[in-house]
């Protein structure tokens, strides 16, 4: 399997696993169950051997867990430029971590641009910069069996939202746009379930509802 997925509990996010021997976690949840995070880990893989964890956007639910997992597995946090300042400050309003009451902690991370290629050993991903729910929010693609990890821009009958801080409408709309070109069949969103057959279809839905096709 290459996407292992732990289910986002209470205000997680949910947090994918890209499997092989150099494996990527993308997202963190909250960090409000740090404990639980580490130990669906310590069973999806062989050694803690997880190096890398990219971040889709800035929100809170997505990156409040990132500090703690990356001290603990000593791993690089990536991150799109766009995004990288409020979640390197730990700014609060920008994440989203003061709507959540909490303070926000500064997270040391690397800058993505977009097109760049993770490898995990046995899969390739590329990083799509797909802005308009937040900045520098990215989603990863890969080619071979078409799957699509799409963060907040998309989820399964629903769209992210583009009224939040640095969100914007246009840039949405064009991002699901380069979504849908790519007709991946499977696609694996920040909330709620994914889908592992003719994904095409609900970003298409998607768009529908953005009134933008
Ligand atoms: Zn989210
Ligand atoms: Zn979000």
């Amino acid at each position: 399997m290459v996407v292992r997925c732990l289910a986002g509990m209470d205000f997680d996010s949910n947090i994918y696993l890209l499997t092989g021997d150099d494996p990527i976690l993308v997202d963190t949840g909250t960090g409000m169950h740090h404990r639980e995070v580490m130990k669906w880990l310590s069973y999806t893989v062989q050694q803690n051997n997880v190096r890398r964890i990219v971040l889709t956007h800035r929100h809170y639910d997505h990156t409040g867990g990132a500090a703690a997992l990356a001290d603990e597995l000593g791993a690089e946090v990536l991150v799109h430029s766009e995004d990288a300042r409020p979640i390197r400050e730990g700014d609060g309003q920008q994440t989203l971590a003061s709507m959540f009451g909490v303070t926000g902690q500064p997270v040391e991370v690397t800058e993505l641009h977009g097109g760049e290629i993770l490898s995990t050993g046995s899969s390739k991903f590329e990083v799509l910069f797909t802005p308009g729910h937040t900045a520098g929010g990215i989603s990863l693609w890969e080619k071979e069996k078409g799957i699509l990890i799409s963060g907040d821009t998309v989820f399964v009958g629903g769209v992210g939202r583009w009224d939040l801080p640095s969100g914007n409408f246009e840039q949405l709309v064009g991002s699901v746009k380069k979504l849908l070109s790519l007709t991946p069949q499977e696609i694996y969103p920040g909330h709620g379930d994914f889908c592992q057959s003719r994904a095409s279809e609900t970003i298409l839905e998607a768009l529908n509802y953005l009134g933008g096709s």
